[in-house]
Order: C-alpha cells, then sequence, then structure tokens
C-alpha cells in the first residue's frame, strides 16, 4: 500500500540528525507509523570506497572549502534512480525563499530529495542534479540540515492523517494566504484578560464571524505584503498594531 506522503531522501555530512530518535512530536509520529518516509545517506559514503575528501579549496582562491562534484552526483545519481520518481532539490541561501505554497506542493510528491551543502558551499556544476534550489530565509546556515528539517516538518503536517484533523491546516497561518486568528484556551480569565465573550457564547456562526475579521485585521496589521497593502505602518518586529485590538 503507498503511504500518503512523501519519502523524503536526505543527503548529508550529518545524517545522525536525521535519526527517528531526535525526531519528536508531529513529524517523528509520521515517520513511525508510516505516513511519510525518511532515509538519510551519508556523503562520504559515495566517494568510492577509499578515503577521498568530500571537499576542496575553490578555484580563483577565497575562504573555505567547497563541496567536490563527485560524490554529490554519485550520491544523487544512486538515490534517485532506487527512490521513486519525485523532486530533487538543493538547499542554499540563494535558493527559491521556502513557503507554504511549496511546502504543499511537495506534500503531494511521492519523493522529496533534500541536498544538505557544508562549508562554503557547493562546486557550481552540481546546479544541474537538481529540480529545484530553496532557501529557507535570508540569512546563511552552517550547512542544509537545519534547513531540510524545517522543510520535512512543514511538508509533513500538510500528509493527510497527520494532524488530528485535516481542518488544523485548513485554518493555520498562511493555508489561505492569511495569518491565524487569535486563540484562547482555559482559564477564562488570566491576569485580568478575559476570553472575548464571542468565543463562549456558542453561537458557531458569530465565532466563525470574528474569526475571519480577526485574521484579516491581524493580517493587516502584521503582514500587509500578504494582502497587498503598504507596509510602513506595521512594526519591526512582525507585531505591528493591530487597530482596534482590545
Ligand atoms: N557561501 C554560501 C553563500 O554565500 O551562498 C553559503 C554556504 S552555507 C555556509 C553552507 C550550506 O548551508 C549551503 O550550501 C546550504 O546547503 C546551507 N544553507 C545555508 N543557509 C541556508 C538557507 N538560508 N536556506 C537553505 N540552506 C542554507
Amino acid at each position: 500500500m503507498s503511504r500518503p506522503g512523501p519519502e523524503f531522501h536526505v543527503i548529508s555530512l550529518f545524517p545522525e540528525m536525521f535519526s527517528p530518535a531526535s525526531l519528536c512530536g508531529v513529524t517523528g509520529k509520521a515517520v513511525e507509523q508510516g505516513l511519510v518516509g525518511l532515509t538519510a545517506y551519508q556523503l562520504r559514503d559515495f566517494t568510492g570506497g577509499s578515503i577521498h575528501p568530500v571537499d576542496d579549496s575553490p578555484y580563483g582562491g577565497g575562504p573555505g572549502m567547497l563541496m567536490k562534484p563527485e560524490p554529490v552526483f554519485a550520491a544523487v545519481e544512486q538515490v534517485s534512480s532506487t527512490a521513486p520518481p519525485g523532486v530533487s532539490v538543493l538547499l542554499t541561501p540563494q535558493g527559491r525563499r521556502f513557503g507554504q505554497e511549496a511546502a504543499a506542493r511537495l506534500a503531494d510528491e511521492k519523493r522529496v530529495l533534500l541536498f544538505c551543502g557544508r562549508y562554503e558551499g557547493v562546486d557550481e556544476r552540481i546546479r544541474p542534479l537538481f529540480d529545484e534550489e530553496l532557501s529557507i530565509g535570508d540569512y546563511v546556515l552552517s550547512g542544509g540540515e537545519l534547513a531540510a528539517l524545517v522543510i520535512i516538518d512543514a511538508v509533513t503536517r500538510l500528509v493527510p492523517g497527520v494532524l488530528g484533523s485535516d481542518e488544523s491546516t485548513r485554518q493555520e497561518s498562511f493555508s489561505d494566504g492569511r495569518l491565524e486568528y487569535p486563540q484562547y484556551t482555559r482559564p477564562a480569565v488570566f491576569r485580568g484578560e478575559a476570553v472575548p465573550d464571542v468565543l463562549r457564547s456558542g453561537n458557531h456562526a458569530e465565532i466563525e464571524r470574528w474569526r475571519r475579521e480577526q485574521s484579516e485585521r491581524r493580517t493587516r496589521a502584521r503582514r500587509p505584503d500578504l494582502v497587498g497593502v503598504d507596509r510602513s505602518a506595521g512594526g519591526d518586529r512582525g507585531r505591528g498594531e493591530e487597530p482596534g485590538d482590545d
């Protein structure tokens, strides 16, 4: 029986970062239950048997080392030939920004191969091996492993059956281009702050309307770029004033 989510195949110099034991919560359970697959490969195993380095200094000089093309080609070609057809991703700060849409697209794939760079980066000639290049944000990490874990997590929670209710992912931030509405749990009053009456009213139509409005208002205040309005009025920590917030 085919699994509902993709098989992730990760190539890395630190495959231990992807051991099932180190994956907790939603992702760990999804792997354990076979809803998604996860196999990590040691890049050094593709250097041809003896001790061949996986890195070398850059032509033209410059700081640090680069990942050599031979083991990367050997690893990606071998893994691609054995795994089901799918998409191969190079993780790089120079890639397209990973977001919820990309997560939804990858959740529909049978196989997602993720290649994690290290050192100062990779030899330029490995780029054509990949279908796409993804970045998780405008900052430089020491390696692609954390980026791969971010992608695995965001994709896995979209796979049917992974979260208790598919409703959870439909209502989450970014799923419809908006941020999620404010949420509360017990107690009804905490340090003088009461839960909005409407949420305790039992009137589902009213609750639904309140949530839609709050979601709209919060998105405009914090992420006007998502609704196509000027962001200049927003705060600088992603917590712009929410007009009419009480
Ligand atoms: N010198 C490279 C540059 O300026 O583009 C950065 C290399 S970085 C130190 C080493 C590796 O970490 C990269 O090859 C990539 O796999 C990974 N990495 C770093 N930042 C990343 C990001 N924002 N998103 C995805 N992967 C990233």
